[in-house]
């Protein structure tokens, strides 16, 4: 039922090159407060960069080895190569770590083109526009790096593209909520983690055809307990993988791949539009504006998902999560948690007996 060619795009990056064969460049972002519907709008591939390295010696000599996975695992990438294919990269202020992850980036990779978008602090309609001015820099410049036309036109019909994006998405997680859930967790991110590497106009038709597949499925009925799982960037799906296979079904999560919440308004000041989601979507705005937001999303999510237990994937170098992760299980008060600390190389099998036991006690 589940078409793994979806993922395979993300699993075997050289697919991408595809694009490249048509002519296309591909962008890469460094930061899921990059809006992607930008780069699209300048005839570019917008490619979220997930390092997929398992070790990360390389990149422990260039940054200090208690960075989080995440920054490591993409400097490992990139130093090994596996980003040659990339014709550019665009960061952003979002956390200290990624801007440093941008300038070491930059320093020992050296792409061709290179950004990072400056965000603010706040929320309010002067930030918005200050990210707006910020948006429209960062369109005229990699537009004249890659030679093509840039417009409104081009970036509404963008924006279409990402707004039908985002509501399929958020129909195939719709899916997971039933009392029998018509798609697991595991598969849910298998097939956002497949959406980071493709057009999305071409993920839109693979998404709907999923979508069209699943309306009449069964759906899982043989799980033990209904999880929440949190955390920051998070894309292992081994892990997700062992949760589902002890008895745990994941109906919804927080991780950095639920960038796909939302709508952009396609009317007015289209720039200043995606400005505003940018910064005030909660899922991606958490680490600038506090943690008030990200652990009401959380309560929200539980609440929507009926999920009767929480997950928290703490990577042990991430400062962000590891300021949260406290204020979270004080605020929920007795709704049962289990946080995991997360540090590369990942062994699903470390985490076995602990996931078990707090499956095994709840569901009793
Ligand atoms: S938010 Fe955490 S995991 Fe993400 S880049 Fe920053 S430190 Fe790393």
């Amino acid at each position: 039922m589940f078409p793994d060619n979806i993922y395979s795009y993300f699993l075997t990056k050289d697919k991408i090159l595809n694009y490249k064969s048509f002519g296309k460049a591909i962008i890469g972002t460094l930061c899921d407060s990059v809006p992607e519907e930008v780069i699209h709008s300048t005839g570019a591939v917008p490619l979220r960069m997930l390092g997929l390295s398992k070790t990360t010696e390389n990149a422990d000599v260039k940054m200090p080895s208690w960075l989080c996975y995440y920054s490591r695992r993409i400097l490992e990438d990139g130093l090994r190569g596996h980003f040659r294919y990339v014709d550019g990269v665009i960061g952003a202020c979002s956390d200290d770590t990624k801007m440093r992850l941008y300038s070491l980036y930059k320093f020992h990779v050296k792409p061709t083109f290179s950004h990072i978008l400056q965000l603010p602090l706040d929320e309010d309609e002067k930030s918005i526009l200050f990210f707006r001015d910020e948006l429209a820099i960062l369109a005229r410049k990699l537009a004249s790096f890659l030679r093509s036309d840039w417009s409104m036109d081009k970036l509404e019909g963008s924006l279409k593209i990402y707004n039908r994006f985002r509501s399929l998405c958020q129909e195939l997680n719709e899916l997971r909520v039933g009392d029998s859930p018509k798609i697991s967790g595991v598969d849910y991110m298998k097939t956002i983690l497949g959406s980071t590497s493709m057009l999305k106009e071409d993920f839109n038709v693979n998404v709907q055809k999923l979508l069209e597949n699943l309306k009449d499925a069964e759906g899982i009925k043989d799980y033990k307990l209904r999880v929440h799982v949190s955390g920051p960037e998070f894309y292992d799906v081994e892990l997700l993988e062992l949760i589902e296979s002890l008895g745990a079904v994941i109906v919804s999560d927080d991780l950095s791949t639920s960038y796909v919440k939302g709508h952009i308004d396609e009317h007015g000041d289209l720039l200043r539009n995606v400005a505003k989601h940018y910064l005030n979507c909660p899922s991606l705005a958490f680490f600038r504006i506090g943690a008030k937001d990200k652990i009401q999303l959380i309560k929200d999510e539980v609440e929507r998902s009926r999920a009767e237990a929480l997950i928290i994937l703490r990577d042990k170098g991430c400062e962000n999560y590891g300021w949260l992760c406290p204020l979270i299980t004080e605020e929920l008060g007795d709704f049962p948690a289990l946080v995991l600390d997360i540090d590369t190389p990942i062994f699903p099998e470390q985490y076995k007996t602990r996931i078990e036991a707090f499956i095994e006690t709840l569901s009793d």
